[in-house]
């Protein structure tokens, strides 16, 4: 895409109630543009890696088995009172219509995937069944002070399992685990997995996956040596204790932020629904419930809380908005400019993500934006690379320079370029 035709700029500064890093860098470089706190619009940068990093999710849902859907986010109050919901879920959004009839916005969907799921399940054949969906959720948060990683509309996938068998339960609960730490990973964190009761929702065992950044609101203490966690307000073992799963080493405190969580919902919902299914011994039988949250948008904050320097963003390969910034600096040598335009030409005739900074502004400028934006690889076209034969080309994570010719550059960018 020409930068000139971007129709976002990037600014010098953020809203001054703006507190969190994440959102200052990212409506400072025209990502996200701030409605309220805790609400924002995706402008068309910020929206591509919501984009990449909902595609990543959804690719490794669907590897485990999930079928997406998209359910409603305005739900009828009535599902929100049979599971006794609509009282005592403090975050959840009530309106009321002109008619004084109620609804609620979606802010976890276990009380519309359950009759759903209740309509179409009938026997033990029909089971195992892992629904999920992309969008928005809703939830009044009292505080929404981190940006996008706390919003009161946010981004999440959410994805409801529905099984026979403790058993079979297990199964996907495990494999749901190992997509998750893929996911994390393929967007460029390291993720650790605490154990913790299941709070206001069971009894039973949960994960909460946290990525280590000061910008998280958690508390947790882990091991080095091994993948021992766990969050402070639950753990039984505190700082500089020894680890009580290896031993070896002594706990360590880290503030982190829960990028994602898993849940064992037992039967509660279809006791609440009346959701039974035909069992093979001719019984009718409750199926055992899993529910599994990604922030979308959080993970997006928190990529850019954990790789940000003091120049602007740095992005992982895998969620960038455009693998390259394409930067010429003309100053009005038409060799150079048709030097850049055919460069352009090239690179994205191959498939691959450019971003060229084609605009008339001074060369300053230029690589603050660049900067700024935090694409992978910054390419320039100045009339010392024309002379030298070989473009200019500099990483933004760890600031590597290597002059490069456009068959060496293109083979440089070969996927999967990280
Ligand atoms: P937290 O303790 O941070 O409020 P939660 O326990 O309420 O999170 P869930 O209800 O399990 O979270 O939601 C699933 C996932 O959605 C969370 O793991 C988190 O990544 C994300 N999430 C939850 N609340 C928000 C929010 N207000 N803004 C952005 N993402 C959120
Ligand atoms: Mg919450």
């Amino acid at each position: 895409m020409r930068q000139s035709r971007l129709f976002t700029k990037t600014r010098r500064e953020a809203p001054k109630d703006e507190v969190s890093k994440n959102a200052q860098l990212l409506i400072r470089a025209g990502y996200v543009h701030k409605e309220m706190a805790g609400v924002y619009s995706y402008l068309p940068l910020g929206l591509r890696t919501l984009a990449k990093i909902e595609a990543i999710i959804r690719e490794e849902m669907d590897a485990i088995g999930g079928q997406e859907v998209r359910m409603a986010t305005l739900h009828p109050s009535e599902p929100w009172k049979q599971t006794g919901a609509w009282d005592s879920v403090d975050v959840l959004f009530k309106l009321q219509s002109r008619t004084e009839k109620e609804y609620a916005l979606g802010q976890s969907e276990e009380e519309i995937v359950t009759p759903i799921a209740a309509q179409y399940v009938q026997s033990y054949k029909d089971l195992p069944v892992a629904i999920y969906q992309i969008g928005q959720k809703y939830r009044d948060e009292l505080r929404a002070k981190s940006g996008i990683m706390r919003g009161r509309e946010f981004g999440m996938k959410d994805m409801y399992s529905f099984h026979e068998t403790q058993q079979d339960f297990d199964r996907f609960y495990a494999a749901v685990k190992k997509a998750y730490f893929k996911i994390y990973e393929r967007c460029g964190l390291v993720a650790k997995a605490t154990e913790a009761s299941g709070g206001a929702f069971s009894e039973k065992i949960s994960y909460e996956f946290m990525v280590l950044t000061d910008a998280g609101e958690d508390d947790i203490v882990y091991c080095s040596s091994c993948d021992y966690c766990s969050n402070v307000e639950v753990a039984k073992e505190g700082e500089g204790e020894l680890c009580p799963r290896c031993g070896k080493d002594h706990l360590k405190k880290a503030k982190a932020v829960e990028a994602g969580n898993v849940f064992d919902l037992g039967q509660k919902y279809p006791k609440a629904f009346n959701f039974t299914y035909k069992a093979e011994d001719g019984t009718d039988k409750h199926p055992i419930v899993g529910c599994y949250g990604i922030g979308t948008s959080r993970l997006m904050g928190t990529v850019v809380e954990v790789f940000a320097d003091e120049k602007g963003i740095v992005w992982p390969a895998s969620i960038a908005p455009f693998t390259v910034h394409l930067v010429e600096l003309s100053g009005g040598n038409e060799d150079v400019k048709k030097e850049a335009d055919e460069l352009y030409s090239d690179l994205t005739a191959h498939g691959i993500e450019v971003l060229y900074d084609d605009r008339d502004v001074r060369a300053g400028e230029k690589f603050a934006d660049s900067d700024l934006l935090g694409l992978p690889l910054r390419v320039v076209v100045s009339e010392k690379t024309l002379a030298a034969g070989k473009f200019e080309c500099s990483h933004r994570a760890g600031g590597k320079t290597e002059f490069l010719s456009a068959a060496e550059l293109l083979e440089h960018l070969r996927p999967p370029y990280a």
